[in-house]
């Protein structure tokens, strides 16, 4: 069975709820625009999912309305069509959302017959892929969702999740769940929809090594129930210094990262889902699962993966945890010290990328591309010396991947349950521990055309996949 469901930032949120909402005596109704992310397979169900974004909500305005009280409202269709145009212009599907001002909360009789045709409309003018989402406020609230396939088929969307600041899960299907005895001390201080929340998340991790492993333990503790991860390396004898759960035996038989992770995790008895990918994350075996996931931590050293990553956060309203430590021994008046830097940025639109904030490296990033892609080329390039090579290997100590791991999770905390008040959201921080500070750095440049370019947001699948060539 295919299953749907919906994104849309806190802003249009709002907007929706106060526009549409606003009103207990008429119905209202707006066009939205949506980006769309189709997924064949679901990488732990199976099945294949349909994703839509909010792009953009237009009221419904007074010179449309042919007729509206408190149980109905008819407006001309005639700018339907029109944007009908635009969305496929712009790669976008074009639906509706309409206000039940007194309830109720769920799609009439009488909707179920305008948006069949309202998807005739738009599959005659579009093609067959064109889609109808459609939303519902009732009283003021946002209560439902659906997206029609066809004028006989419909999907009702499962949750709407928003990003941009806090990270909602409007649940549209009341689900029963058990609370986990295990979870209990986690519920007494965060409460019990924290933990509701984190059994519904499906969350991926880029790299299994300094960082993704501290990370995955806290994650599976917590009760994330379904965690992707990504990692092409095995655990090698220089890991093992910080690498949770490795042992000597798994460096000499070189066991992948990403199969001791899921070990670790399964022995935990947390009922966990887990699904692993020992692929670099450009692969094509790993568009679906990234595609899937409600929130991504990068803990990768790789700029190519990184700036993969900063591009997935933006078109696909994914936000993305990137997590940095660098160490550095100095040397001042003769006296060597430790200079340690940990760094968690979030990505997501409103937030600035790690592109503006010189975090990635293109030209480290094109290297690696051909070093993955053409490696003779590469080494032949590497002797003459236009390339860098992968240089000497960088200082690690578990006590700093541990933390700034923990940094990350301390956000994505922040962004369910506020624990630091209402606006305690950090999109970079920036720990010095040798100054025992915490810093919040700024943006050493304009916002780029990924970042700051509305265009971008929640346009989902295009092609090439995030629009990188090469
Ligand atoms: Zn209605
Ligand atoms: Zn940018």
């Amino acid at each position: 069975m295919k299953t749907a469901d919906l994104t849309l930032t806190e802003q249009q949120l709002d907007l929706m709820q106060t526009e549409l909402g606003g009103s207990r005596d008429v119905e209202t109704a707006a066009y939205v625009l949506f980006g769309v992310s189709r997924i064949a397979g679901d990488p732990f169900e199976h099945q294949p999912r349909l994703r839509l974004m909010v792009k953009e909500v237009l009221p419904v305005t007074g010179d449309e309305i042919k007729s509206a009280d408190h149980v109905h409202i008819s407006w001309s269709t005639e700018r339907f069509v029109q944007l009908l145009a635009r969305a496929e212009r712009e790669g976008l599907q074009l639906g509706i959302a309409h206000s039940h001002p007194r309830g109720p909360a769920r799609f009439s009789v009488q909707d179920d017959r305008n948006e069949a045709e309202l998807v005739r409309l738009a599959q005659n003018r579009n093609g067959g892929r064109a889609l109808l989402p459609s939303l519902l406020i009732a009283e003021g609230q946002f209560v439902a969702g659906r997206v029609w396939l066809s004028p006989d088929t419909v999907i009702d969307f499962s949750q709407a999740r928003t990003v941009g600041g806090n990270w909602r899960i409007i649940f549209f299907a009341e689900e029963q769940v058990a609370t986990d005895p295990a979870l209990a001390r986690q519920e007494l201080a965060l409460g019990a929809n924290f933990n509701r929340l984190m059994r519904q998340l499906r969350v991926g991790v880029v790299g299994a090594g300094g960082t993704g492993s501290p990370l995955l333990q806290q994650l599976a503790r917590m009760g994330v129930g379904r965690i992707a991860i990504f990692d092409p390396d095995h655990v090698e004898y220089s890991n093992l210094n910080r690498l949770y759960g490795a042992t000597r035996n798994d460096a000499e038989q070189a066991v992948k990262k990403v199969d001791v992770a899921r070990r670790e995790i399964e022995r935990m008895g947390l009922g966990t889902e887990m699904a692993t990918f020992d692929n670099w994350i450009g692969a094509e075996e790993c568009q679906d699962a990234l595609k899937s996931m409600d929130l991504i931590f990068g803990c990768t050293d790789d700029h190519d993966g990184r700036l993969l990553l900063n591009r997935l956060a933006y078109y696909y309203l994914i936000p993305v945890i990137d997590i940095g430590l660098a160490l550095r021994v100095s040397e001042r008046h003769g006296i060597s010290g430790l200079e340690a830097d940990g760094r968690v940025t979030v990505l997501e639109p409103g937030s600035v990328c790690l592109v503006c904030r010189r975090v990635v490296n293109a030209s480290i990033a094109a290297e690696e591309a051909l070093r993955r892609n053409d490696p003779e080329e590469y080494e032949h390039r590497k002797a003459e010396a236009y390339v860098r090579g992968e240089g000497n290997p960088s200082p690690a100590v578990i006590s700093f991947t541990t933390s700034v791991a923990t940094m990350a999770v301390e956000e994505l905390i922040q962004r369910v349950n506020q624990f630091r008040g209402a606006s305690g959201a950090i999109t970079n921080r920036v720990r010095k521990f040798n100054l025992v500070e915490d810093f919040r750095p700024g943006a050493k440049k304009e916002p780029c055309r990924i970042c700051g370019s509305d265009r971008i947001h929640g346009v989902g699948d295009v092609q090439p996949f995030l629009g990188r060539t090469g």
